[in-house]
């Protein structure tokens, strides 16, 4: 029968594909700050047939019949979440980090009210408030910055605050190095009476390991992906916290509503199962382990990088993330280092650093991180040795300059991209690359 045959036989394309992905991963370093490589179980749980269920609403309220095992998979996911951020409530319906984000604006504002985030050229995330979000169009977005020396203004997130009077502040982001600063926003919020939301998309699973500071008793509201450090599958969580609750006790109700009716229907099952195991994995003492051990390799990679004469934004890291500022190689060289260090098989991405001479596509910066390398078991000593290649990268593409002129920019790129291939430097890199790799083996039963 058609639907008893493995996918290899059934679509050889696609399983090709996924197997020169899984080689990807395995023979390369994957250095991109928010991505990390979920456990077998929670692949088992997301390949199983869960997706086959339909199951709009929530447990003991579904509009679909046959949901009683779909009911405790969602129970056990939700008490989880509760336990271990210390919270009242949770929603693990979102589909993603940015749809659970809009649901926080569904939940507490009305179109057209002032909302306020760290900008994205800062650091920030284009749910929070970007110009080509939704949410920068639908509200009236307030942005705030980071200081010369990359930690974040809170005299500047006051002034707006008091100036603008917003419905809603978000604090959290993508590209800061960091801890964020939850009662120090807290304090501003209160003071203007806003609602103040905990984006920890990033940082979750160094907040379950207690090596970031938990925005539970300071917010109202906290979001998280389960992708990045909470190792899980793509997903998202609302949780609302006893001060919410304080403020508004329907918030939980209207968070619910928000994201089922208001935003999404059917909620992925599958996924739901796959958060509920990741959370059952980072309730255990490893995962307090390997949220720490990613911070220890975070700053002996920053370390590293520093003593080979590179500049860091804010000067080091307090978490998982690194931004390196290349402004001394010329605007806009971000591009040149990460498609050289591809070629290395390091991954990493090109990302704006604050007050960025070019734009957010050609950034003068790059963006790394330790979550994935950590999860391999690879430590300190591999991250002075990585540091290292990627030092070695970056030097040899150093001449490069991005032209002002955008079709001699077209030619200019596609003959760098030729050099690169052959640079005998980069050769060198990847071949040590791959001996790392095959010392720190990835998924050896797939
Ligand atoms: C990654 C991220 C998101 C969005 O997550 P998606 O799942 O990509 O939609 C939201 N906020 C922050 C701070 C993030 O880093």
């Amino acid at each position: 029968m058609e639907w008893m045959k493995t996918l290899k036989e059934v679509d050889p394309e696609i399983y090709e594909a996924i197997q020169n992905e899984l080689d990807r991963q395995r023979n390369g370093l994957e250095m991109i700050p928010s991505e990390n490589f979920t456990s077998p179980a929670v692949l088992q749980a997301m390949g199983s047939i869960l997706t086959n269920k339909y199951s709009e609403g929530y447990p003991g309220k579904r509009y679909y019949g046959g949901n009683q095992f779909i009911d405790v998979i969602e129970e056990l996911a939700i008490e989880r979440a509760k336990r271990l951020f210390g919270v009242p409530h949770a929603n693990v319906q979102p589909y993603s980090g940015s749809p659970a984000n809009f649901a926080v604006y569904f939940a507490i504002c009305k179109p057209g009210d002032v909302i306020m985030g760290q900008e994205l050229t800062h650091g920030g995330h284009l749910t929070h408030g970007w110009k080509s979000s939704i949410t920068g169009q639908y509200f009236k977005a307030v942005q705030y910055h980071v200081k010369p020396d990359g930690y974040l203004d809170l005299d500047e997130v006051r002034q707006l605050a008091l100036q603008y009077k917003p419905k809603l502040i978000w604090v959290g982001s993508t590209a800061y190095t960091r801890e964020f600063p939850f009662e120090e926003f807290s304090k501003i919020a209160d003071e203007v009476g806003a609602y103040l939301a905990a984006d920890i998309a990033h940082v979750a699973g160094l907040v379950i390991a207690g090596v970031h500071k938990n925005p539970a008793p300071y917010v109202h509201v906290i979001t998280t992906t389960t992708h990045k450090t909470l190792r899980g599958p793509r997903g998202a969580i609302i949780m609302v916290t006893q001060k919410g609750l304080d403020k508004d006790p329907e918030l939980a109700d209207k968070i619910d509503r928000a994201i089922f009716p208001g935003l999404q229907g059917g909620p992925h099952d599958h996924t739901t199962a796959g958060i509920a195991v990741a959370l059952n994995e980072a309730s255990k003492p490893e995962f307090k382990e390997y949220g720490k051990q990613i911070v220890k390799n975070a700053k002996a990679l920053a370390e590293e990088l520093i003593n080979n004469g590179l500049k860091l934004v804010s000067g080091g890291t307090d978490n998982h993330m690194i931004l390196i500022d290349l402004t001394s190689f010329g605007k806009g060289h971000g591009i040149f280092v990460q498609e050289a260090l591809d070629v290395a098989g390091i991954t990493v991405n090109k990302n704006t650093i604050p007050n960025d001479p070019s734009s957010p596509f050609y950034p003068s910066g790059v963006r790394l991180g330790t979550p994935a390398l950590t999860t391999r078991g690879m430590k300190e000593g591999e991250m002075k040795i990585i540091g290292k290649l990627i030092a070695q990268v970056i030097y040899a593409v150093k001449d490069y300059r991005l032209p002002e002129d955008k079709d001699e920019r077209v030619e200019y790129l596609k003959k760098f991209r030729e050099e690169i291939k052959n640079n005998e430097m980069i050769k060198i890199v990847r071949q040590q690359v791959s001996e790392l790799c095959n010392k720190f083996l990835l998924y050896p039963n797939l």
